[in-house]
């Protein structure tokens, strides 16, 4: 392209190259007199919120603008991927804005676990990662369930200004916002032709009645999470569909648990005791024991062990060890973005594999 267009929705540079990335727009909308991007284009047709990739530098910017601004900001994570999906550092730049936290994806844990709990949970990790919303709220965007809560909520605390939605990628974002749209605009043209003058960053907004507007910010890669690493068709075996139905091991020391061939787990010591995995239903977990377990994942890794692909596995990265020892009961350890093993009793050596890049932590059971 010779010449440089703006989109007229949220004021991004046009580019024709990367549809995945901000300000895409196909070759042939350049011969229209009035350029949208992509990303507006769905949503001024088809009420429709779409995902755009954005690099951390992007991403400070629209922080430093959210900071500038006297906004309410909703910042949604995946609850089953609560630490994966945390954008760290967002509590650096909010000033004095208040904050609603929401955790999506609720449908996904299993039925066992109390809401209650898990909000007060939310709250706690929350003020330990620096960040003191004014509410905690669980909602499914893709359900609708307590949508109507987070809308009343945000009516409520944006006190007449404007609402900024945060989140990294995969967290659901764009369903949450065309959730609200529903509820809060019905059908309609919602884009708006004003753009933040002074930046080029593709920041949607949605107008609400009073003539603030809802922002849709794009979404933050977090690079640790497990996503980034897979088969785009394998992200769908990893990422849960439906209510997660807890798998109980009860291993032995020196036993090893495989999570296809993305994760691993080694039971070192403890005593006889039982594990409870939280991943998605269509994770294959093969157990074995952990005198054999090299050998397995180097014969097998791609193939019984699976996902990865046996294609991927020469960029697949190499799987890292970190050792923890249980201290308190009830604990969970995470393999972020795949899933956690709850362990009950307090006393186990374990070891948790996951691919370089990737984080392992343990934490205070959510459940
Ligand atoms: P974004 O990248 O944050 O905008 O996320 P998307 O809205 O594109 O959603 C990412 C993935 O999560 C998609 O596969 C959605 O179907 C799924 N998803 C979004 N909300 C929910 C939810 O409430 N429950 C479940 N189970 N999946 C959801």
């Amino acid at each position: 392209m010779s010449e440089q267009y703006s989109c007229i929705g949220c004021g991004v540079k046009i580019q024709t190259e990367d549809r995945e990335a901000i300000g895409y727009a196909p070759t042939s909308a350049l011969e229209k007199e009035e350029i949208i991007c992509q990303r507006c284009f769905r949503l001024k047709h088809y009420n429709e919120v779409q995902d755009v990739h954005l690099t951390d530098d992007d991403f400070l910017k629209i922080l430093n603008e959210i900071g500038k601004s006297d906004a309410l900001i909703v910042k949604i994570v995946d609850i089953f991927d609560f630490n994966g999906s945390w954008l760290p550092g967002l509590h650096r730049f909010v000033g004095n804005n208040k904050i609603l936290l929401v955790g999506n994806k609720v449908d996904l844990l299993p039925k066992s676990v109390k809401p209650n709990k898990l909000i007060n949970w939310m709250k706690q990790e929350a003020k330990e990662l620096g960040l003191r919303p004014e509410e905690v709220f669980l909602v499914s965007a893709a359900k609708g369930q307590f949508i109507n809560e987070v809308a009343a909520a945000i009516d409520e605390y944006r006190e007449g200004k404007d609402v900024y939605v945060v989140g990294c990628t995969n967290v659901g974002k764009s369903t949450f916002i065309n959730r609200i749209l529903k509820e809060v605009t019905g059908e309609g043209d919602v884009i708006t032709t004003s753009h933040f003058p002074g930046t080029t960053l593709d920041i949607i907004e949605i107008p609400l009645s009073d003539g603030k507007a809802l922002v849709d910010t794009p979404g933050i890669i977090n690079h640790h999470q497990m996503a980034h690493y897979v088969d785009k068709r394998d992200l769908k075996i990893i990422t849960p569909k439906k209510e997660i139905k807890p798998k109980v091991y009860q291993l032995n020391e020196g036993q090893t648990l495989f999570f296809g061939g993305l994760a691993r787990f080694d039971y070192l010591t403890g005593g006889r005791r039982s594990f409870v995995c939280h991943f998605s239903n269509e994770i294959n977990i093969h157990r074995t024991k952990f005198e054999k377990a090299d050998e397995l994942y180097r014969n097998h890794a791609g193939e019984l062990l699976t996902p990865p692909r046996m294609e991927d596995m020469e960029s697949f990265p190499e799987l890292v060890k970190h050792e923890f020892t249980i201290k308190e009961g009830k604990t969970d350890i995470v393999f972020s973005g795949l899933g956690w093993i709850t362990v009950n009793e307090p006393g186990a050596k374990v070891a948790a594999y996951v691919p370089k890049g990737v984080h392992a932590l343990i934490r205070k059971s959510l459940i």
